[in-house]
């Protein structure tokens, strides 16, 4: 009876990983949680939240395509949602709704903590300029880079959020945007942010664009190896895919509901190895 109730908003979510995520989450730290996939109709999301809430809802992950409207809906916003314009993760509280994202974080934790690559210093490459790129900036900035470069198919919004996410930096000209075929240099880093992986299409990223053995991580997961990983294995880089992120994200919302955080190395390696077991 004293179970408390999250789950996953979007549509669709069918698919979703993380009603498996937290469950593993709740095991582990011996939290009474249920966690449910709740689908919203495409003009129904503020309605389902509000439904969802007064059934006694504590706190909703939100996924595609309800981030940027999520945004609106929460009475307050975490610094990194507003930065971010989006919010992936909304907390009920006596207050009201609050919103956080906690995509970058989870990325950021990925990278350094399972991946091993520390990032201060570091010549990073983010490719898109979509929600999910936006979601990574802040994060990103403060783990003190030499640089940040965001190269879109459309350069404007590239070189908007370079404007944007500028204010936030250390230095001028920590943040730059450009087209993809104007990326110079080579970097520690590469981030595929943009949604092509989902149309089976490689960003067109220059192949010297990857240090020797520079960190190149595809936020999409699921269907491995995705183009953009095997063009950059192809190139000399450690290809990644965005599964760490995605329970990366996941174990920030759950500390932010419960307090306590869960050992996301553990779920992502238990993960692995039940996709290798069951390869789809
Ligand atoms: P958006 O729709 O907001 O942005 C899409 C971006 O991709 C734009 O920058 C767009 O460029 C670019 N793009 C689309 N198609 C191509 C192409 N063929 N070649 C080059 N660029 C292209 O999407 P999101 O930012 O929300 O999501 C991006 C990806 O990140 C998705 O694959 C999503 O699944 C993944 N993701 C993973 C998460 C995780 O936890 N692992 C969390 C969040 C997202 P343009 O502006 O020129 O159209």
């Amino acid at each position: 009876d004293a179970v408390d109730h999250y789950g996953v908003i979007g549509h669709p979510v069918a698919h979703s990983k993380s009603p498996e995520i937290h469950a593993a989450f709740a095991r582990q730290t011996g939290q009474r949680i249920a966690y449910a996939r709740c689908p919203a109709p495409l003009d129904g999301f503020a309605a389902t939240v509000r439904a969802l809430r007064e059934q006694g809802y504590k706190g909703l992950n939100v996924t595609v395509p309800f981030k940027l409207e999520a945004a609106d809906l929460a009475d307050s916003l975490s610094a990194r949602a507003r930065a971010a314009g989006a919010v992936n993760t909304l907390l009920f509280s006596d207050a009201g709704i609050e919103g956080e994202n906690t995509d970058g974080a989870g990325l950021v934790a990925d990278i350094v903590d399972n991946a091993g690559l520390a990032l201060a210093g570091r010549r990073i490459l983010l490719l898109g300029a979509g929600g999910a790129a936006r979601g990574a900036l802040l994060p990103l900035l403060h783990q003190g880079p030499d640089q940040i470069v965001i190269a879109n198919r459309g350069a404007a919004s590239a070189h908007a959020l370079a404007a944007h996410f500028g204010a936030h930096a250390g230095r001028a000209g920590q943040v730059q945007g450009c087209a993809m075929d104007a990326i110079d240099g080579a970097f520690d880093l590469v981030i595929n942010a943009t949604s092509a992986s989902l149309a089976a299409a490689v960003p067109a990223v220059p192949a010297g664009a990857f240090k020797p053995g520079a960190l190149a991580l595809d936020m999409m997961y699921g269907r491995e190896p995705t183009p953009f990983m095997a063009f950059a294995a192809g190139h000399g880089a450690i290809a990644r895919d965005g599964l760490g992120m995605l329970v990366g994200q996941a174990a920030e919302a759950f500390y932010l509901w419960r307090g306590v955080r869960p050992d996301a190395r553990a779920v992502l390696e238990q993960l692995r190895a039940q996709a290798a077991l069951d390869p789809r």
